[in-house]
């Protein structure tokens, strides 16, 4: 991983202000963003939310936050949606904010380390996986499964 300049920590740490690191939560993605918190210019903005302000960053000063796992993972499933997002704990949180019904957490987790699925396993992950990306601002870049 690349460090991170002294001058762009400084920016990110004024823009969290007190709001301890593990508070911000990944929100959306949001394409149209051109500029990140450090003042850098972006194509891709990661949304990180402490529940009244929203800070965007860009591909690599993502990684600041600890929530950028899940926005790595979400960036992974909405390029191919047959993986797997391999995080029980990621599921289970999904379904705990409504985002994701409890039938389709507990289908996630039974198949969560399968890779080879029946087609309509398949499907079904696709299907999923694209309403989480939804939910997120991400786009699936493939096609449903017909
Ligand atoms: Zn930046």
């Amino acid at each position: 991983m690349k460090t991170i300049k002294p001058e762009i920590r400084k920016r990110l740490e004024i823009a969290v202000g007190s709001t301890p690191l593990h508070d911000w939560k990944f929100k959306t993605v949001n394409l149209s963003s051109t500029k990140c918190e450090c003042g850098q210019g972006i194509h891709t903005g990661y949304v990180f939310t402490n529940g009244t302000k929203d800070i965007t960053v860009g591909s690599t000063c993502r990684y600041y936050f600890p929530d950028y796992i899940i926005a790595n993972i979400l960036v992974k499933i909405s390029k191919d949606p047959s993986k797997s997002i391999f995080n029980d704990w990621l599921v289970i949180s999904l379904e705990n904010q409504g985002i994701i019904n409890e039938w389709e957490s507990n289908f996630y987790i039974d198949t969560i380390r399968k890779r080879k699925l029946s087609v309509k396993q398949l499907k079904c992950r696709y299907r999923i996986n694209k309403k989480i990306c939804k939910y997120y601002g991400l786009t699936c870049y493939l096609e449903d499964l017909e």
